[in-house]
């Protein structure tokens, strides 16, 4: 038996107003005046001078604004680092992302494209980054993902939504700063933090459960519960709450693995763009039948804050589309494997998928 070693942020600042140290954070890391700090940022942020003011911008350093409307492609990474190799004299002293799941992602990956050969697609899967990234930092506005704490970048690529797992993919430092969430639209809210709630779910009943997962997974879920069904706490708790929950989930799958919603909401988001968050809980909405538990609560959550989720995704789908979600879907063995144990495709059939694809 060989036991994964895995990478964990190396530094981490908590606290209201945290983000106001970025200054002091970076300063030693310059490594000359034509070695820019490149920040990647969400653009929501863009006209938001509360935020942008407080960028500490130096000699050339310089702020690439990305949208997020659909989620980080390979090309779009590419793009970034051929900008970047353009416009600086030297190589970055470093990159910052800041922002949901996206940015951050966006930022992971071109930290290491700015030292790797090649495209972006080339590394899509495990361990095949040969070079140290670039120093990164991570800075989350949005809570859910896990992409702060994460050893992958996930990218839609031009063959498949894969992440580029690597030793070098987590953050350098990350600052967890409650109050950038403060102006989360309630429906983005709920859909990425329940991105949270979902990898508790699917890592605290997987078959690849272990204490290191269980015990991460089990405070996520508890501090998920208090969130989302309770009334008792302050803006500022929930948000700080949240805000752990997702570091936590992200611990806890980082040595386990995710389960059916994920392995059926990837295709969602590779053939019709929808995002994880809102794909993740269109999916989970129906399955009871391998979530009963973790599916009662959902509908509770969903209920208690209004949320409605679009429907009829699929009905209109050509066969041929249904067919590829299937596919897809039915690639992630490990996915499949953690949520049902090994004889999964006894359980998980196309016809199977199919029906619950119909429903979506
Ligand atoms: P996102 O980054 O796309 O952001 C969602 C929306 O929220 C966007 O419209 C964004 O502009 C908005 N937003 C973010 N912060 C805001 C703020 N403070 N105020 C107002 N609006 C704000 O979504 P996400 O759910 O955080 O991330 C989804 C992405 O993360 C997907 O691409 C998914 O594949 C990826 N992901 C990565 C990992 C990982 O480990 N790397 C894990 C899960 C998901
Ligand atoms: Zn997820």
């Amino acid at each position: 038996m060989s036991y994964k070693n895995f990478p964990m942020v190396p530094r981490v600042i908590f606290g209201r107003g945290g983000f106001n140290q970025l200054s002091e954070i970076l300063a030693p890391k310059r490594l000359s005046m034509n070695a820019p700090f490149i920040y990647i940022i969400d653009d929501v942020f863009k006209n938001n001078s509360w935020l942008t003011s407080r960028i500490p911008l130096a000699y050339s350093d310089k702020i690439i604004f990305v949208s997020t409307k659909e989620e980080p492609k390979t090309s779009q990474v590419d793009d970034l680092v051929e900008d970047i190799i353009l416009t600086t004299k030297e190589l970055p002293s470093g990159i910052i992302g800041i922002g949901g799941g996206s940015a951050l992602d966006l930022a992971k990956a071109v930290s290491i494209m700015l030292t790797n050969e090649g495209e972006a697609k080339d590394y899509q899967g495990w361990d095949l980054v040969k070079h140290a990234a670039i120093y990164h930092v991570g800075i989350p506005t949005i809570s859910g993902t896990g992409a702060e704490v994460s050893r992958t970048t996930v990218l839609i690529g031009p063959e498949k939504k894969l992440g580029i797992n690597s030793d070098f993919t987590p953050f350098d430092q990350v600052i967890l700063d409650s109050e950038l969430t403060k102006d989360i639209p309630t429906d983005q809210w709920f859909f990425t933090g329940m991105d949270c709630y979902i990898h508790c779910i699917e890592s605290l009943t997987g078959t690849y459960l272990n204490a290191f997962s269980q015990t991460y997974g089990n405070m996520a879920l508890e501090l998920c519960k208090e969130v989302f069904l309770e009334n008792s706490l302050t803006d500022i708790e929930s948000q700080e709450k949240l805000m752990m929950a997702s570091w936590h989930g992200g611990m806890s799958i980082a040595y386990s693995q995710v389960g059916v919603a994920h392995a059926m909401s990837y295709p969602l988001a590779y053939l019709l763009g929808i995002k994880h968050g809102v794909g993740n809980c269109i999916v989970f909405d129906h399955l009871e039948e391998f979530y009963p538990e973790g599916v009662k609560l959902f509908k509770a959550m969903k209920k208690k804050h209004q949320i409605v989720l679009p429907k009829g995704l699929c009905a209109n789908l050509r066969d041929e589309e249904i067919d590829k979600m299937i596919s897809i879907a039915l690639n992630l063995v490990p996915l499949w494997e953690n949520a049902l144990g090994k004889n999964w495709k006894s359980i998980i059939t196309p016809k199977k998928l199919k029906e619950l694809y119909l429903k979506m």
